[in-house]
């Protein structure tokens, strides 16, 4: 059966577009880094390294300074998207990257937090043969035992038409936790640093169990499209991100024959076996 695992950034691909899931996850094909992205990954990392300093130490000229570390490791390992974010001097690199740092510290202060966990690899068998999985940004338990998911966004908060959609990946990760480790988080954190703002929700066990069966629903969606091999495009104002508008049928382009389908329904394609091995190798014990 065809998905054996569901992310959320795979089901907010297809429940955007099928098309586009069918692009990302059976045919496989590239996309190309956008500046955002880049700089929002590199950003992220400086939010996980920034807690291996003692508090006190985590500031902000140590974040600028863990900022210019990643993106020297980048030019290393992935020089073309290195240099999407070099700008002519160090200073016009720096100068986006600020706004982002400076909006995090004015958010909270590191320097009273130890994070539970932080990049945090989950999966978890919701049904026979099929798991969700999922990286958690930051996992906080307050000093009443209480746990708090926490998810950073480089972009703007939504606006609150579009504010179920963001949250619907903090549930995800909500019904993860709490099948992995049997307790509902208390509270659900989306921290948007180009704005300042936060989104904030607190589960209960109907959201979760809700949560599920809408994932259960999903795959049951994905199943049928593939049963059908029929992804249709589903034209948005976020094509305008897409990087497949190029081969896109709704905008004149032409798509590739879909691969043969034992590839991709054997739940043993490439590309679950690279998340499955990027999981594993990055999967941590969780702390006591
Ligand atoms: S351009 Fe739009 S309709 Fe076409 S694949 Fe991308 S998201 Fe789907």
């Amino acid at each position: 059966m065809f998905p054996t695992s569901l992310s959320p950034s795979r089901s907010a691909d297809y429940q955007q577009c099928p098309l586009l899931y069918r692009f990302k996850t059976i045919d496989q094909l590239p996309e190309d880094p956008s500046i955002a992205a880049v700089r929002g990954t590199l950003v992220h990392s400086v939010l996980e390294n920034l807690f291996d300093a003692p508090a006190g130490k985590r500031t902000y000229q140590l974040a600028i300074s863990l900022f210019t570390s990643a993106l020297e490791a980048l030019a290393e390992t992935k020089p073309a998207e290195a240099e999407l974010i070099y700008g002519e001097t160090v200073e016009k690199t720096l100068a986006p990257v600020r706004p982002l740092l400076e909006t995090y510290f004015a958010m909270e202060d590191p320097n009273r937090l130890e994070p539970h966990a932080r990049e945090l690899a989950m999966s978890v068998e919701l049904d026979e043969g099929f798991e969700i999985r999922g990286f958690i940004d930051r996992v906080d338990r307050t000093p009443s035992g209480d746990i708090r998911i926490v998810d950073y966004k480089s972009g703007k908060a939504p606006s609150a038409l579009y504010a179920d959609k963001a949250m619907f990946q903090m549930r995800f990760y909500g019904l993860a936790w709490w099948r992995i480790n049997g307790e509902i988080p208390r509270m659900l954190q989306l921290m948007y640093l180009g704005n300042g703002q936060f989104l904030r929700y607190e589960p209960t066990q109907n959201d979760l169990e809700v949560t599920e069966k809408k994932i259960l629903a999903l795959r049951a969606a994905i199943t049928h499209s593939a049963d059908q091999q029929s992804f249709p495009p589903t034209p948005s104002k976020l094509c305008g991100w897409c990087s497949f508008k190029p081969i896109c049928p709704a905008f004149g382009g032409t798509p590739p024959p879909i691969p043969e389908q034992s590839l991709w329904t054997s739940g043993s394609s490439l590309v679950e076996e690279s998340l499955k091995a990027a999981l594993d190798s990055v999967t941590k014990e969780l702390p006591q």
